[in-house]
């Protein structure tokens, strides 16, 4: 993957075909000089040409929230076992809006894409 230089990702996830797409790869990782979040997805279309979507900052957590769904797997899933609890690798960010009487609070939590979830503040 690449921002201000060439970085190898921190984890790959391996995402479910759909319709539109197969050998789908999402990399995440962080860049090495400005340190924001990267992400990087790779898939062949249907007819065969390799797509690569590179995004940053909060375009790749947007980015991330958009392909959780169809995560199948990572490459450092075997690893996790040890980290059962809290949200571990690379997260993403979630606002939430809970009602409470007339007030609205906003819930922010840090996801991970092993259905981990940690409430972070709220607002
Ligand atoms: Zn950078």
């Amino acid at each position: 993957m690449y921002h201000c230089c060439k970085t190898k990702p921190d984890d790959i996830y391996y995402l479910k075909e759909t319709n539109l797409y197969t050998y789908r790869m999402l990399s995440i990782g962080f860049c090495p000089i400005c340190s924001k979040p990267i992400a990087e997805i790779y898939q062949f279309r249907f007819d065969g040409v390799p797509e690569r979507i590179t995004a940053s900052g909060i375009e790749a957590n947007n980015m991330m929230q958009k392909y959780s769904g169809d995560i199948l797997f990572s490459a450092r899933e075997v690893n996790y076992k040890k980290f059962k609890s809290k949200p571990f690798g690379w997260r993403y960010g979630i606002n939430k809006s809970v009602k409470n009487g007339k007030k609205t609070a906003i819930k922010q939590y840090a996801c991970d894409f092993y259905g981990n979830k940690e409430l972070v503040k709220i607002l």
